[in-house]
């Protein structure tokens, strides 16, 4: 254990010391569960950069912080793309677009918008230190009205095989292609997003049953819920949020506020979401607990302008700030959890949640528990991105946590949830990826992306993960795999 603490925290000193720098160096996903060691550049400027690429095959890295690996790729040169100096950020009033560089972070995005412009974005994910092309090229979104980010891209520009720079514009055929490409056109260099006025919610976050759903939604524009696993499997207990514009504060439906065992419970749940990572076995027990206690409340806030995290912290001010770090380091799931998710038809995600429930409580003599919650957050509405989750119909992301030695039950959850849900779609950072999202995709879809891939690439100089290239079937494992290296393929 000591052992394991020491090398755990000599590699993150010299992943630290590496940030910056050119050389061989260990890329990992966020949690750590894919990783390898590789060359990796620094690109300071757009000329450095397109002398790279021109040289010999890569991949390109943003923040590292996709779950899944599709940014690990072995045996080529890794672009640290955030870590460069494509820092442009620009903003154009007459048609309310920000123009975006590769290397910059979403929190310097948000912050810029709103302190220079007092302007921010149509959605956003729970987290800021992702780079912005990184965040939009894996599907990252929230919940609500626009809720995939890169559906608010109008006009992209990367380099090509030789270093050209190539501008795609909405409307252009490719574009809806490009704006979600997981990888596989790149590097983009810059991006052109449409951004909104600042402005308030009502947010209603409430506790209560599954049964209690749509009754709560009411009136509301964006709509994620969080169901606690271990409690009735047939109605189970949800903690909903539903923002609101401020116009319709009266038609929004709540419980009555928390009072007396109300209370309690609220202050029970905060303590036992601090235990929860070190007592999994409790999990059960204290959920049934919280299932007994059979509460419905809710609370009522209205949204500051200018809060970045509102969507999922409705407090004014940023949630990271609130408690001390060492607290959140320690306890919190983004630090302590892997997360897999994938997308489902919205009106399905009811059914699919509690399929999840039962199968999940099936493992629990195996060791195996889901973390506290499985969120789920509505896309409504249909985005322009071939490959958005809710290209073709609205759909609900369901995020699985567990411990990080379990992530491979939440891959066989996913299988399992795909059997019965054929139209389940991939979170290209965190998903298990693979052919098996292949149909769900659209072959023709695939197709088209990687004759854009050719067209551009001809040299073939732009590699992706083999999870990926398994995805689009376009060969055998490549040096560096071990399926390669091993002989096996
Ligand atoms: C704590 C945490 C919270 C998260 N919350 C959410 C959430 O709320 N909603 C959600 O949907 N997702 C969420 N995610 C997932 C995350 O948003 C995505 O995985 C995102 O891609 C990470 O961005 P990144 O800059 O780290 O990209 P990376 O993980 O480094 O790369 C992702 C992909 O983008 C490609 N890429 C990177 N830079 C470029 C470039 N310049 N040109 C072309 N391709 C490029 C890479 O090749 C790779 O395929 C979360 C992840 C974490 C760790």
């Amino acid at each position: 254990m000591i052992r394991k603490y020491l090398r755990t925290r000599r590699e993150r000193a010299a992943d630290r010391r590496a940030i910056g720098t050119d050389g061989k160096r260990w890329v990992r996903s966020w949690i750590n569960v894919y990783r390898c060691e590789t060359e990796a550049r620094v690109p300071h400027d757009e000329t450095a950069l397109a002398k790279l690429v021109s040289e010999g095959r890569y991949s390109c890295v943003g923040q590292s912080h996709s779950y899944n690996g599709v940014q690990v790729v072995p045996g080529v040169t890794a672009m640290m793309m955030r870590e460069g100096g494509i820092k442009t950020l620009s903003y154009d009033p007459a048609t309310e677009t920000v123009r975006v560089g590769a290397s910059v972070s979403v929190r310097d995005l948000k912050l810029f918008l709103r302190d220079q412009h007092g302007r921010g974005l149509h959605n956003s994910g729970n987290y800021m230190e992702q780079s912005v092309v990184g965040a939009l090229a894996t599907g990252t979104h929230g919940f609500g009205p626009r809720a995939v980010m890169a559906d608010s891209v109008v006009e992209l520009t990367f380099l090509d095989g030789k270093g050209q720079r190539v501008t795609l514009r909405r409307g252009d055929p490719e574009f809806a292609y490009v704006a979600l490409s997981f990888g596989t056109i790149a590097p983009i260099v810059e991006l052109v997003l449409e951004t909104k006025p600042l402005e308030s919610y009502i947010s209603v976050s409430s506790m209560s049953r599954l049964s209690k759903l749509d009754e709560l939604r009411q009136g509301g524009i964006a709509v994620n819920w969080a169901v606690m696993p271990y409690t009735d499997p047939d109605d189970p207990v949800v903690m909903t949020h539903v923002l609101a514009e401020c116009a319709d504060e009266k038609v929004v439906v709540a419980h009555p506020k928390a009072s007396g065992s109300g209370k309690f419970a609220a202050w029970f749940l905060r303590h036992y979401y601090k235990l929860d990572r070190f007592l999994p076995r409790l999990r059960r027990p204290m959920q049934r607990f919280i299932d007994w206690l059979d509460l419905e409340q809710s609370e009522r806030v209205i949204t500051d302008p200018g809060d970045l995290d509102y969507l999922y912290d409705p407090k004014p001010g940023l949630k990271e700030n609130r408690a001390p770090s060492i607290t959140r380091g320690l306890f919190s799931t983004t630090y302590t959890g892997y997360n897999l998710a994938f997308f489902v038809p919205l009106e399905r995600a009811p059914a699919v949640v509690k399929f999840i429930i039962r199968e999940a409580d099936a493992l629990r003599d195996l060791g195996f528990f889901l973390k506290g919650i499985i969120s789920v957050r509505e896309l409504p509405g249909v985005a322009e991105p071939v490959f958005a989750a809710n290209a073709r119909r609205p759909m609900a992301a369901i995020d699985l946590f567990a411990d990080p030695r379990d992530y491979a039950w939440l891959e066989r959850l996913q299988r399992l949830v795909m059997r019965y849900e054929v139209d389940t779609r991939p979170h290209f950072g965190k998903s298990a990826l693979g052919p098996q999202f292949r149909s769900s995709l659209g072959l023709d879809h695939l197709d088209q992306l990687m004759r854009i891939y050719e067209r551009y690439f001809p040299e073939g100089n732009l590699m992706f993960s083999e999870r990926v290239r398994a995805m689009f079937d376009v060969g055998r494992p490549l040096p560096g795999e071990a399926a390669a290296d091993a002989g096996l393929v």
